[in-house]
């Protein structure tokens, strides 16, 4: 079972996901994951480093075809630049991998769980886009990060920067500049659902954007996106599901 946690806190977790942790024989994962999760002295864990998807794909199919139980853990949605793609990308190295029974278990994904906090900026189209370029050239992202301003999406931004790459999250926000109204609302949600959680909400012209880091999910308004005030309170990040004309 490939299996999504969620972003962190228990209600987040699925009654399947949890269900097939507690029914696994081996949980295989990025050590932090794994560290989140109540497991019996009876259960083999395999806790590796962020950067070995591949490898611990491998391992994970290696395992179920051994006979064992296998949960291979990704935090938020397994599918969402994490282990499920992982998974089925190595499955075709082994002839016995594509006997092996292969279930997903999804989890709230990240950009979920903030729109959740912010109000509903993922009301009307969006986009997801990772600026991690470990996988893919940095010109692709560019691309789509145009493409994405082009067409008017909200944009979830995931993997926004990382000690390796602290500046690729200036960059993308310098092209979105260029693109798109200094006054679109832009916000930083931070390790949402964890006890560290921070939501930060500013505008494209003045984000600064040195302050998302490894833990942080940006999300940047359309045209359409707009806050609602309150008083004394964080305003809603929203964006209407009537384009253009107000009913
Ligand atoms: N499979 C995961 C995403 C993995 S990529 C999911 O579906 O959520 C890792 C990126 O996800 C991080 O760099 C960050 O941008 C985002 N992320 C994961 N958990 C988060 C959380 N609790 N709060 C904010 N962003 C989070």
């Amino acid at each position: 079972m490939i299996v999504g946690l969620g972003p962190g806190p228990a209600e987040w977790m699925t009654p399947e996901a949890a269900h097939a942790i507690a029914a696994a024989s081996d949980v295989v994962g990025y050590r932090p994951y794994l560290d989140r999760l109540a497991l019996r002295p009876d259960q083999c864990t395999h806790a590796s480093d962020n950067r070995v998807e591949m490898d611990r794909a491998r391992l994970a199919l290696q395992l179920a075809a051994e006979g064992r139980t296998v949960a291979v853990v990704s935090g938020g949605d397994p599918g969402v630049f994490a282990m499920a793609a992982a998974a089925f990308e190595a499955i075709e190295e082994d002839p016995r991998w594509l006997k092996l029974e292969i279930a997903v278990a999804p989890g709230v994904t990240a950009m979920q769980a903030a729109a959740a906090r912010l109000g509903a900026p993922l009301g009307h189209d969006f986009c997801a886009i990772s600026l991690s370029d470990n996988l893919k050239p940095w010109g692709v992202i560019e691309r789509r990060l145009r493409a994405a301003a082009e067409g008017d999406f909200v944009i979830a931004l995931y993997n926004p920067a990382s000690r390796a790459r602290p500046t690729r999250i200036m960059q993308a926000f310098d092209l979105l500049r260029g693109m798109k109204a200094s006054t679109t609302p832009v916000a930083f949600a931070r390790a949402v659902g964890r006890a560290e959680e921070t939501l930060q909400l500013m505008t494209l012209g003045d984000a600064d954007a040195s302050l998302a880091d490894m833990a942080t999910l940006v999300v940047i308004g359309s045209s359409e996106t707009r806050l609602i005030l309150r008083d004394g309170a964080r305003p809603w990040m929203v964006t209407a599901r009537t384009y253009g004309v107000r009913r």
